[in-house]
């Protein structure tokens, strides 16, 4: 999703699906966005059609409870079933609108919180790497070489980590609890 390597993700595109397509059907387990991140958007790209509403649906919910394994009562909170949360729209074939011929049109400051940190991720203060089709996590023979691949470093997955979190309603370090959810929309 960040593009940072032309010859890893132009490779795997080769393979077939990248991180920003998703397979038909599979929309609901695509991440939230929050409203910070969808007015970042709205700066780098004109009209509409970028964001779909989804429903809160089980899988979707079960999803962030394993991205927040710490945090799975708050995650329920913000995202409580009957209700609705923004994601990335996709085409008919499963890709994001947001992305063009040679990759994401927008900068890579501009993109969501997740598609900067794929493949990774945090629990607590621990690296993660997300079980995912990513070439650069197969080729990669460790967290070190792999955060090399993708143009991060540990420091800044922690950083845009704790962005992510504040952005879509948690506390910034796991186990911690806010009450004002502001991601989704809860049902009446
Ligand atoms: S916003 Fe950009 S990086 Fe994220 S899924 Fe869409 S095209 Fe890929």
């Amino acid at each position: 999703m960040k593009w940072t390597d032309p010859s890893v993700c132009a490779a795997c595109a080769g393979q077939g699906p990248t991180c920003c397509e998703l397979a038909p059907g599979q929309e609901e387990s695509c991440f939230p966005l929050s409203r910070v991140e969808m007015d970042r958007i709205r700066e780098f790209v004109n009209g509409q059609g970028w964001f779909a509403l989804e429903a809160n649906s089980a899988a979707f919910v079960a999803n962030v409870c394993r991205l927040f394994p710490a945090d799975k009562r708050r995650a329920r909170q913000l995202f409580a079933r009957g209700g609705e949360h923004y994601r990335l729209a996709v085409d008919a074939s499963g890709a994001c609108k947001l992305l063009g011929e040679t990759g994401c049109v927008l900068p890579a400051e501009a993109r969501p919180y997740y598609c900067r940190l794929f493949p990774l991720w945090m629990d607590g203060d621990k690296l993660r790497v997300l079980e995912a089709h990513c070439l650069a996590r197969r080729r990669a023979r460790g967290p070190e070489e792999l955060l090399r691949q993708v143009g991060l470093t540990a420091k800044t997955v922690h950083d845009l980590h704790c962005r992510l979190r504040l952005a879509w309603g948690f506390s910034p370090c796991a186990g911690e609890d806010l009450t004002d959810p502001i991601l989704s929309r809860n049902p009446k």
